[in-house]
């Protein structure tokens, strides 16, 4: 019989604060712009995808995250960018704090080491907000300057809801800093 697997990201979790912050701004956003919107408990930035991972793979895994040491990074999201091909908007940092960098860096090579394969797409930080996005959105004003500290490295599991969406559950939590 084939081993159950699990479908597994890392990602960073917005805390409360800025998730409600980045709400508040999403709901002028929404108004006459159809798309499928991020649900307020799935918002998050990936730093390395994994897909379907062995029920046996897992003490590697959990290991190489435990080998993990980051400091915690602060982030502005302060571009809100429309990805043509994958057809998602964005929130993206114009400038990637070499912190993060180093951490999804870091993250991939302890993964390598483990023996695990993850996407091979480069990383690009980004928080996906809208999903079916038909084109660019065009801000009547400043993208407010929302500033998350990140502190804690999650691991994250993916399944679908029973309406075909994304549900998103966090296994485990590393504190970083
Ligand atoms: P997902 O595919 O499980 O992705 C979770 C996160 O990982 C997202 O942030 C996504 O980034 C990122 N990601 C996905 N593939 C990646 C890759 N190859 N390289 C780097 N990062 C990657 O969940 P989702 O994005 O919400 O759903 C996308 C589609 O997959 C939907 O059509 C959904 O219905 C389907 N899905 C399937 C399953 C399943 O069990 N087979 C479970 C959940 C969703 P982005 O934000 O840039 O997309």
């Amino acid at each position: 019989m084939a081993e159950p697997v699990k479908r597994l990201f890392f990602a960073l979790w917005p805390d409360a604060g800025y998730r409600e912050a980045l709400l508040a701004a999403m709901r002028h956003w929404q108004h006459g712009y159809p798309a499928r919107w991020s649900k307020p408990e799935n918002l998050h930035l990936t730093l390395a995808f994994l897909g379907n991972v062995a029920a046996s793979q897992a003490p590697r895994l959990l290991e190489a995250a435990q080998s993990i040491r980051a400091p915690a990074i602060a982030l502005q999201l302060d571009r809100l960018e429309y990805w043509r091909k994958s057809q998602i908007l964005c929130l993206t940092p114009t400038a990637t704090p070499p912190e993060l960098a180093r951490l999804a860096a870091d993250l991939s090579s302890a993964l390598a080491k483990a023996g695990l394969t993850i996407g091979t797409r480069p990383f690009r930080p980004h928080l996906t907000l809208a999903r079916a996005a038909p084109r660019p959105l065009t801000l009547a004003q400043d993208l407010p300057a929302l500033a998350w500290q990140a502190d804690a490295l999650t691991l994250v599991e993916s399944t679908r809801d029973s309406g075909g969406g994304s549900r998103y559950a966090i296994t485990h939590t590393w504190r970083l800093g």
